[in-house]
């Protein structure tokens, strides 16, 4: 049997069809309708058809053939080991700007691992170069229909995307893209942009090139190189100042306004780190159309303060919250660039409800540098040493962003109750959106005890 085909079946949903057939965790699917099962993508296409047979190799090695007469695109009930069945592709570039090339020792094994595998792009939004795929990986994620799918550009410009990208297979993307987007599949892309290489002329030659394959070529995010402060033997990269900044944001506007005349769309889309840099007014929460971008830090602060007035807006016929006067004193760690942000939001909480302070804690990004001002790079240990002497209140808030998607820990491997046990309170996770953000400063859970809050 080939090592392709031996994939181990970790869970079967009781009462699916696959549990009818008499599969059980730990049997071994060898083939689906005769062909051999590469990655999930592979299972999923195959399982879509109605007429099914499955070859299954028993935990006792006995060989089971298996008809299945099912409704298309019906679940057989399996799970695997692995969510893609095999591992991940890796990413085989050398980008003078990785920011993974800039982490210093010692972090977590897993924050070092270099992806570029378009199936995670597909299944978790990560973004992809596209240099580790020929034709026929092309072909098949237009065959299986793999879309949206994230691609990371930079430039157009071939030559200077292979000097980008350290690969000398960078230089084609636009016939990449091309081709997906004539198969039918959604691409998003994002230009990282650093400063004196891919930015003036070649900003704007990458703007006019993605753009010509709108609507296919779905949107394009331009956000600045993250500079750490473990950069030595690399690229040198000059970090944007609040000048180079302003120039961004206004050759982009240009051209938002222009793709907007001419395509009814503003395609390209800014980061609010550029704008928090050059301290002009982000825009307003319907210039994000509907917010493709926002996984790279395009229209975070407006999404977040159009959340924020709504629930506030929500309470106005609520008189139990609208009454809400318990005592209350609470603390917010945040990064430097929405610092500001933050702080008018709560201050518009403490002029409302009389009772309640809330601190705004700026954190400075020790750990990685002080160019990262973003929160979700904060890590554990610099908020414990510039809070252990500040007045924290009943409890300390942190966003989510600064933790692991699936676990309690900062980047620097610090967890939340490690935090709480060196500042000495209560740490509370806010999610990023606007109603658990007061949620949390009111403290939801106590407004439930002393009133009824509107569900
Ligand atoms: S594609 Fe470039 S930036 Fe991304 S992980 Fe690879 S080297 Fe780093």
């Amino acid at each position: 049997m080939n090592k392709e085909s031996r994939i181990t079946i970790q869970n079967v949903e009781a009462g699916s069809i696959a549990d009818e057939a008499g599969i059980e965790p730990g049997d071994i699917l060898v083939s689906i309708n005769g062909e051999k099962i590469k990655d999930i993508f592979d299972y999923r296409y195959l399982t879509s058809e109605e007429a099914l047979t499955v070859c299954i190799q028993k935990k006792d090695g006995e060989d089971w053939e298996i008809e299945i007469d099912k409704d298309q695109y019906e679940d057989l009930g399996l799970d695997f080991e692995e969510a893609l069945m095999d591992a991940s592709k890796s990413c085989t570039n050398k980008c003078i700007f990785c920011f993974i090339d800039q982490l210093p020792k010692g972090m977590r094994e897993t924050v070092y691992f270099k992806d570029d595998d378009s199936r995670l792009s597909y299944l978790s939004g990560n973004y992809v170069t596209l240099t580790n795929m020929k034709d026929e990986d092309l072909d098949r994620i237009i065959r299986y229909k793999m879309s949206p799918l994230n691609v990371s550009v930079h430039t157009t410009n071939p030559e200077l995307r292979r000097f980008m990208l350290g690969s000398r297979f960078g230089g084609d993307v636009l016939s990449k893209i091309r081709k997906l987007v004539d198969g039918g599949i959604s691409v998003n892309t994002q230009i990282v942009l650093c400063r004196g290489i891919n930015d003036g002329n070649e900003l704007d030659m990458t703007i006019s090139e993605l753009s010509g394959l709108f609507p296919g070529m779905s949107s394009i995010s331009v956000v600045p190189v993250g500079l750490t402060r473990w950069r030595e033997g690399l690229y040198k990269l000059k970090p944007f100042d609040k000048a180079a900044s302003a120039e961004v944001v206004q050759q982009v506007e240009n051209w938002q306004k222009k793709l907007l005349e001419e395509k009814e769309s503003r395609i390209v889309y800014i980061a609010d780190e550029f704008y928090i840099m050059s301290e002009i007014d982000l825009p307003e929460y319907t210039d994000y159309e509907d917010f493709p971008q926002l996984e790279n830090g395009v229209g975070l602060v407006a999404l977040l303060k159009r959340e924020f007035e709504e629930y506030l807006e929500s309470f106005e016929s609520d008189s139990a919250v609208s009454l809400f006067d318990a005592q209350r004193n609470v603390s917010i760690a945040t990064g430097i660039s929405v610092y500001n942000f933050i702080k008018e939001m709560t201050d518009r909480l403490e002029k409302r409800y009389n009772k309640l302070k809330v601190n705004v804690y700026p954190i400075i990004n020790d750990f990685f540098g002080e160019n990262v001002t973003v929160t979700g790079l904060l890590t554990g240990t610099d908020i414990a040493q510039q809070l252990k002497k500040a007045s924290i209140g009943q409890e300390l808030l942190i966003s989510r962003s600064m933790l692991k998607a699936d676990e309690e820990i900062f980047l620097d491997g610090f967890t939340l109750a490690g935090l709480s046990e060196s500042l000495g309170v209560k740490v509370t996770v806010v999610e990023n959106n606007g109603e658990d953000f007061i949620n949390k400063i009111l403290g939801k859970e106590s407004l439930q005890g002393r009133f009824k809050l509107k569900e």
